[in-house]
């Protein structure tokens, strides 16, 4: 998806940082974007920036389309992340400048890495279902791998376990001996957690990772606090086990990974590791070919940038 947010401020993206438990959970904003599509987005907020690498998160839906109603966002540029989507309910049409184009379906995983610059369109599929729920994150590269050639990944078999009655489904990176095959350039995990009856689920964590929670599904509880819907919960880090009640139809996205090394910039779809990388990324996108073509996209449109002020200091 591309970031439509109105606020056309630059945000400095820091991980948060903590090596001690606690619960932090902060509302999502939801927002309508066109064809009646209503995300709620998690991260980034004011008061945490990223989760490990973690530095966007937008919950989709759920929503029911009309007949006419489609998703249609046209082809945009991203750099120095990888996006990772995941589909709840419905189906997804993935396009890039590569050549590849991808439906995404339930328990799947589109895995898109810009490293040095990518463009793609996310549609519905012609023949898609009315329901669209899923979650799209956005991954920060490290610098050592900022500027790596784009490349795009599907992944239809993912790593699961049965504990008791909750299945657990590893997208991204490792948890308790389960690792995906998805290519990532940091230490993380990203994975659903779904109870078929209600449950308690215990899970080994990592603890030099920081983690969160979000529910898109159900109802769950952590120990006495119960864990809203459409909200980001930051568990910190130093955990080395998870216990969570569950009821049944319960489903919830884990995320975590070590502490980001070095704060990002994220403008639009860009991340950046300077200001200058950024206005360079702006400037190639209306200038250059550095970002390809969708060739496969029907129409001939594509996103046009806000407007970046020179006097705009993009802080690091
Ligand atoms: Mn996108």
């Amino acid at each position: 998806m591309s970031n439509l947010s109105d606020n056309n401020d630059p945000v400095r993206c820091q991980s948060e940082g903590s090596t001690q438990p606690h619960l932090l959970s902060l509302p999502g904003r939801r927002s309508v974007l066109g064809a009646g599509l209503t995300i709620s987005r998690l991260l980034p907020q004011t008061q945490l920036r990223m989760i490990g690498p973690w530095c966007f998160l937008d919950h989709i839906g759920p929503v029911t389309l009309g007949d006419d109603q489609m998703i249609d966002v046209a082809p945009h540029p991203h750099t120095a992340l990888q996006t990772a989507t995941w589909m709840i309910e419905g189906e997804l049409l993935h396009k890039d400048s590569l050549g590849y184009e991808q439906v995404i379906r339930p328990g799947q995983l589109n895995l898109m890495t810009a490293g040095h610059g990518i463009s793609h369109s996310e549609q519905s599929p012609k023949d898609r279902s009315t329901a669209v729920h899923g979650v799209q994150f956005w991954i920060a590269l490290p610098a050592a791998h900022k500027d790596i050639a784009p490349a795009f990944q599907h992944i239809a078999e993912l790593p699961q376990r049965h504990y008791g009655a909750a299945r657990v489904t590893v997208f991204v990176g490792e948890l308790d001996g389960m690792r995906s095959p998805a290519t990532v350039h940091s230490p993380m995990v990203g994975a659903e957690l779904f109870a078929e009856t209600e449950c308690s689920l215990t899970l080994t964590l990592q603890p030099e990772f920081e983690h969160a929670l979000m529910v898109t599904a159900g109802a769950a509880s952590l120990g006495t606090e119960t864990l809203a819907m459409d909200a980001l919960h930051a568990l910190g880090g130093g955990r080395d086990t998870l216990t969570l009640s569950l009821a049944a139809n319960s489903r919830l996205m884990l995320i975590g990974g070590t502490p980001f090394a070095h704060p990002v910039l994220m403008w639009w779809n860009f991340v950046g590791h300077s200001d200058a990388e950024i206005r360079q990324a702006l400037h190639d996108w209306e200038h250059s070919e550095r970002f390809g073509t969708v060739s496969a996209y029907e129409k001939n449109t594509r996103l046009q940038a806000p407007v970046l002020n020179d006097g705009t200091r993009l802080r690091q």
